[in-house]
């Protein structure tokens, strides 16, 4: 019945299709459901001052109002366009999954808490529910996606459990269960009625005191000294103090209305489901678990007796280029033939009886996308006090909750315990705000969060935004790039030899050896044997000059770097709990002039972090150059030997010392910045050269080099390099939760300067008490490289017996012939669960395993680079 009644509408949706496909469709109401009344402007005019007021009365705006309130900040005004929950809110399914990266767990957890027990306080149902989840597995590859996630899962004691195929109709009788490979089930997840449960949270932030006001647009927010001042709306001006931009898929939007504007990269998609009615003898009720089969695209859960297929196609359909139509209350669109026909194969194949289900409804509504699927949760760079809570899509009503909860306690005390760099708004470059580069990315992003989370894994869709001026000779040595901040970044070479085929399995995937270890392995040896070039001109580089230079950055930075012209200091720039913000290495270009390299990621945050600090009067400037120069990690024992034979100036050890800087002519090219710093331990120099001579001096290293084996190489080498000698990434191994006594660098700390720098008080008393965790390295031990899975990051480290923290990040050592790992360590009371100091002896002289998807690997921990 559903094949021929789908055939039949999709021929009655052909005939009907518009040629501007949603641009500017009347939308049309499907809302039916008790409402909660909220302040209409005719009862109370807008107030004219405010402490808080919130963009959006979605579920993330809701819970933001809630939350505050909760915590005592009472001020608080939520301003919405429509009416309550008119946005993504109302038709949403409503799942709420647990599992999450380590980081946003916990918000889900928060969320899971609050929507349980939020009736009894408003006395509005939320309709939370634990009706438990089921993810299949079709492939043997997703069931190693799906241990690893299972090893995670224990590490939180969260309630899961691996199943056959064949236990998998004891939950579900009715899924086919022939194909798959097995299955995990997670009894805690639930579902809830995402437009009940954001009421309920407006019913209880009103009750505490919050201002909700339905019928208002927010039009601009304003700043004053770069911070949050006032915001204009359809119905007068609020002078406020803080600005909450909770406005669903209008959040660009808002941003670019902000002054100064506030990048906030996300574009629209039509998202959709399929509702069936019952079938009678399916036995389905309200606490059938919901479904997962990413291989198949598709999720379904019980709804009013039959089932809502929620349908993710692998190419989504990019909506509202043009802009979201005004007016878009309670939106739903036009249907896609196209999209549900695709999605029904797969429904009807994993669910065979649903041949003889009837349709009741399909939908498809507007949700937003960010260019790599995660949100907005944190301040914006552009202007302080300025907060996005904005762009989730998929997991709006399982994150809202925790997210209102951490929003709340950043407002009210100034910091939050969880950290989340990984939804930081910081983590993208201006460029990824450009709309016809979102419309492309977003195509596939949606599908994205369904495909097996092989390591390294890299999006096809909106690339080369940013490319580096040697680009073009990295494609002709077939280079593999990845990409960060939308600039791609050589990952490493192919060489002539290589097949389609091998390029083909890169993109795939793996969890196993990859298909690029020799070509790896051979550029690692270059570095390590002879001498290798690896382009860095994605890093971040800043100039600072001013009268004032260095008595701002002896503020900023733990190191000293009130050093002699031409020294080169490596150094982190400390939050006041001592926490990384920026790790960078400043060259001193002259007394009052400094350059400064960051990581590609710090690009925003970097920029925005030293601004914040400068002086008011404009005597102090900083720069951000990194487009300007090409930069070259020329390393290897014959580096120098190569780089000799393009200058007159001694290169020699005694002439230009280890962490030194010297501006240099290289060939035909002037200005060419120098320093004696490789971030890997290995000999040699980092260069960074004005654009325009680049090509020069790269084709002379080159044609220098060839007696010595000189060859390119890509960030996996670097990376293989980095994680032996012990150098973590900022990003990835640490940031701005992680101080340098956690990381093993107290040598990068000078507490003796005349001037305190950010953070020093928080260090000494880390110092006296001693450390609580700490990044340490492992080397695996009885692993076999060429047939065992691989250790790729966020596996469990147990230590005797117990769980003592997770990996980071991961390398293979051609020199010590194994995989090694970075990873924290902590040191939990199992009685009491109190954290206590980690040290030398806590780290070395313990026995550790490593859990690669279920399977335990013994490993030897250290605080130093392995020998
Ligand atoms: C088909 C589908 C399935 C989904 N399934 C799930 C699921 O199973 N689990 C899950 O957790 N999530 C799911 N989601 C995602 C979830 O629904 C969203 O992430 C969530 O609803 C977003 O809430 P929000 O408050 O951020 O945005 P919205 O609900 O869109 O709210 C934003 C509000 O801001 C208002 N606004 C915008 N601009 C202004 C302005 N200038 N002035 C005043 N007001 C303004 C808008 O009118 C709107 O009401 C799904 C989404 C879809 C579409």
């Amino acid at each position: 019945m559903l094949r021929t009644q789908i055939a039949s509408w999709l021929t009655r949706s052909r005939r009907i299709r518009l040629p501007s496909r949603y641009v500017a469709d009347t939308p049309q109401v499907y809302l039916t459901c008790s409402r909660f009344s909220s302040t209409s402007i005719d009862e109370q005019a807008i107030p004219q001052q405010a402490r808080v007021v919130i963009c959006g009365g979605g579920i993330a705006g809701l819970s933001a109002a809630y939350n505050l309130a909760k915590l005592g900040e009472t001020d608080v005004v939520l301003l919405e366009q429509g009416r309550l929950t008119s946005g993504t809110t109302w038709h949403s399914p409503g799942m709420v999954s647990h599992f999450r990266k380590p980081a946003l767990h916990a918000l889900s957890t928060i969320s899971a808490r609050l929507y349980k027990t939020l009736e009894e306080e408003t006395g509005l149902s939320t309709g939370y529910r634990e009706v438990g989840c089921l993810l299949l597995a079709q492939t043997k590859d997703r069931m190693i996606d799906i241990k690893r996630i299972a090893a995670m899962a224990k590490t939180r004691n969260m309630n899961c459990s691996l199943m056959a195929p064949s236990e998998v109709h004891s939950i579900v009788p009715w899924v086919r269960t022939d194909d798959l490979e097995g299955a995990m089930f997670l009894p805690d997840d639930a579902v809830t009625d995402p437009t009940n449960t954001a009421l309920s949270l407006a019913k209880g932030a009103k009750n505490r005191g919050v201002k909700i006001l339905e019928g208002v647009q927010i039009q601009a927010v304003l700043s004053e000294d770069g911070k949050v001042s006032q915001v204009q709306t359809s119905l007068g001006d609020i002078q406020c103090d803080y600005f909450v931009n909770a406005a669903g898929q209008w959040g660009r939007d808002v941003g670019l209305m902000s002054r100064p504007t506030v990048n906030v990269p996300m574009h629209t998609n039509a998202h959709g489901y399929l509702i069936t009615k019952p079938l009678p003898g399916m036995d389905l009720n309200h606490m059938t678990p919901y479904v997962r089969d990413f291989d198949s695209h598709i999720l379904f859960r019980e709804w009013s007796g039959g089932l809502l297929c929620c349908l993710i196609p692998p190419v989504s359909v990019p909506i509202f280029h043009e802009g979201i139509p005004e007016n878009s209350e309670f939106l739903s669109l036009p249907e896609d033939p196209d999209l549900f026909n695709y999605v029904m194969e797969k429904f009807l194949h994993r669910i065979p009886s649903g041949e003889q289900m009837e349709v009741q409804q399909f939908f498809l509504g507007p949700e937003c996308f960010t260019p790599d699927t995660k949100f907005f949760f944190g301040e914006a760079a552009e202007m302080r006090n300025y907060y996005l809570m904005t762009g989730i899509s998929m997991v709006g009503v399982t994150m809202s909750g925790g997210l209102g909860q951490l929003l709340a306690e950043l407002i009210v005390h100034g910091e939050t315990l969880l950290g989340n760099w990984s939804v930081n708004p910081q983590r993208f470059s201006p460029q990824q705000n450009n709309k016809a580069y979102l419309r492309e990315r977003v195509a596939e992003i949606e599908g994205m969060p369904f495909k097996i989370g092989y390591p390294f894994r890299q999006l096809l869709t909106a690339r080369n935004l940013r490319c580096t001026t040697l680009h073009d000779q990295h494609v002709q040595a077939r280079a593999v790039f990845e990409e960060c901040m939308g600039v791609e970044i050589p990952q490493l070479y192919l060489g002539e030899s290589a097949s389609e085929a091998m390029v083909e399995d890169i993109q795939l995937g793996t969890f196993y050896k990859p298909v690029w270890f020799d070509q790896v392995k051979a550029e690692y040896l270059a570095c390590r044997e002879a001498v290798a070039v690896i382009d860095v001109s994605s890093v971040t580089t800043f100039e600072l000059e001013g009268e004032m230079a260095t008595s701002l950055l002896q503020t900023l930075c733990a190191n000293d770097v009130d050093v002699p012209v031409g020294s080169v200091v490596h150094s982190g720039m400390l939050n006041e709990h001592g926490g990384y913000e920026v790790c960078c290495s400043v060259a001193r270009l002259k007394e009052d002039r400094y350059f400064i390299v960051c990581p590609t990621i710090q690009q925003v945050k970097g920029f925005h972090w030293i601004t914040r600090q400068l002086p008011k009067d404009g005597s102090v400037k900083l720069r951000d150059v990194s487009g300007q120069y090409t930069g070259l990690n020329v390393l290897g024992p014959k580096a120098r030997d190569v780089l000799q034979k393009l200058t007159n100036t001694p290169l020699d050890t005694a002439s230009f010392k280890p962490a030194c800087y010297k501006e240099l002519n290289f060939g035909f090219a002037s200005g060419v910045r120098a320093m004696t710093v490789t971030d890997t331990d290995e000999d040699g120099m980092m260069l960074f050269i004005p654009n325009e001579s680049a090509r020069h001096v790269y084709a002379t290293l080159m044609s220098a080099g060839s007696e010595y084996g000189i060859r390119p190489a890509g960030y996996h080498a670097l990376r293989w390099l980095t994680v032996e000698q012990f150098y973590p990434n900022w990003g990835v191994d640490f940031d701005n939760e992680h101080t340098p006594l956690e990381i093993g660098h107290e040598t990068a700390v000078k507490y003796d300067k005349k001037l305190e720098f950010i953070g020093q008080s928080a260090l000494l008393r880390q110092q006296g008490e001693g450390v609580h965790h700490r990044l340490a390295t492992f080397v695996m031990e009885d692993h076999k490289v060429d047939k065992d899975l691989w250790c790729w990051g966020s596996e469990p480290i147990y230590r005797n017996g117990q769980l003592a923290g997770m990996t980071t990040s991961s390398s293979f050592s051609p020199t010590l012939g194994s995989m090694l790992c970075l990873g924290w360590l902590n040191n939990t009371d199992p009685q009491t669960g109190q954290t206590q100091v980690v040290t030398h002896d806590y780290v070395t002289k313990a026995k550790y395993e490593i859990d690669i998807a279920g399977q335990m690997f013994p490993a030897k921990a250290n605080l130093y680079p392995p020998k």
